[in-house]
């Protein structure tokens, strides 16, 4: 099978199995109410409040602070300005439609399988065991557990475009979310971008297609001829992107990627023609370009690839023994190999510690270990 015709197999079992698989969990849409307007006077007592705007007491008696039942009496402006409580409701309720619109068993559910896939992914890197015999199947694998079967909520770059959105539409922080933002960041910071690299489902959707077309050393075959975009071009883009999410957010109340969101391939029920078109788009490109999305678009990649600079295991060489030969770099499905092992860049792109540096070095000298990377000899790529 040529690699548009397994291209296009993938994506239709990815469609069909993720409908299916997300009709079973059901849910509620995680959506953001449109309307966050009271009705609310300052002659009202508390409970003509809770009457005029339909809401349930125990809701108000959470957001109101109120101690018993003499306070429904009180008069509402003793609980706070008008503006003051507009504001309270506002996150009081998009807190309220967060926890909602949550499952609480899928999602712990996830974090465990996840801990435990990185783990075993972890294991295997930083021995040198991810090859091109198993390196497809383990992106299959996790796109298969983290996407279709888990779905697409949560992931990481969900964590940082909904906490912004929310902050931006209700002032609101939800909890839960900054902790799971937090333990994926934790993982950059141990492992290199590890969750980006072998939990997130959309980033091992496209790194398994990128890799359909691939010979049997896991590197593009001239058959499909790879384009690896010039870093500064990519990440220009990408900080232009994030800081349009933060503007749109702050002063629109708009989720910037609302309508393309990709992750959405997951729950196609939910995606229209401009969202379909551009997970079209983006897979498509994933043929030719190593994970698009990631290194044009992508929120958390942005935010990971800041993080990765203080990562503790990283990919390093050892020049002692290193050949120059440049293997490495040449297989390397994007432009990070070079700039790691010559150092001759000001900065270093995202790595996805997706191992082929290690398995093409004929001396073993890449390992993806821990500690600085050494410097590079005066010379040693003249
Ligand atoms: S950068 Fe890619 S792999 Fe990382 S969270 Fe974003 S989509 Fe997923
Ligand atoms: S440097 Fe390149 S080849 Fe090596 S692990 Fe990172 S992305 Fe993969």
């Amino acid at each position: 099978m040529n690699s548009f015709l397994k291209f296009a197999a993938t994506v239709i079992v990815v469609v069909a199995l993720s409908a299916f698989s997300a009709s079973i969990w059901g849910g509620k849409p995680e959506k953001l109410p449109d309307n966050f307007s009271l009705k609310i006077t300052e002659q009202m007592t508390v409970q003509q409040f809770i009457d005029a705007n339909n809401m349930e007491r125990q809701f108000a008696k959470g957001f109101l602070g109120l101690a018993d039942k003499n306070d429904l009496q009180k008069n509402i402006s003793e609980f706070g300005s008008v503006q003051q409580l507009q504001s309270k409701y506002k996150k009081s309720l998009a807190l309220k439609t967060e926890h909602e619109t949550k499952n609480w068993f899928k999602i712990p559910l996830k974090f465990a399988l996840w801990s435990i896939f990185l783990g075993v992914s972890f294991f295997l890197l930083s021995r040198g065991k991810i090859k091109s015999a198993n390196r497809k199947w383990l992106y299959g694998l996790s796109f298969l557990i983290f996407g279709i079967i888990m779905g697409a909520d949560p992931s990481p770059m969900g964590t940082v475009k909904d906490a912004v959105y929310l902050y931006g539409k209700a002032g609101a922080i939800f909890p839960p979310r900054m902790i799971a933002l937090s333990v994926f960041l934790l993982t950059v910071l141990i492992a290199n971008k590890f969750i980006c690299s072998w939990g997130c489902q959309f980033g091992t959707l496209q790194d398994f297609i990128f890799r359909l077309g691939s010979n049997k050393n896991d590197t593009k075959p001239s058959a499909v001829q790879q384009y690896k975009m010039p870093f500064v071009v990519s990440n220009t883009f990408r900080a232009l992107i994030f800081g349009l999410m933060f503007f749109s957010a702050f002063m629109f109340a708009y989720d910037l990627f609302e309508i393309i969101d990709p992750f959405k391939i997951f729950k196609p029920m939910v995606l229209g023609i401009a969202g379909g078109t551009f997970i079209a788009v983006m897979l498509i490109l994933s043929i030719f370009t190593y994970r698009p999305w990631c290194l044009l678009f992508c929120p958390f990649g942005f935010v990971g690839w800041l993080v990765e600079k203080l990562s503790i295991f990283k990919i390093r060489v050892n020049y002692d023994t290193c050949i120059a030969c440049q293997k490495c770099s040449l297989s390397c499905p994007s432009t990070v190999m070079d700039a790691i092992l010559k150092q001759d860049k000001k900065t270093v792109p995202d790595c996805f510690s997706c191992g082929v540096c290690i398995e093409v070095c004929p001396t073993k000298s890449v390992t993806f270990s821990k500690g600085r990377r050494a410097k590079v000899p005066e010379g040693k790529f003249r």
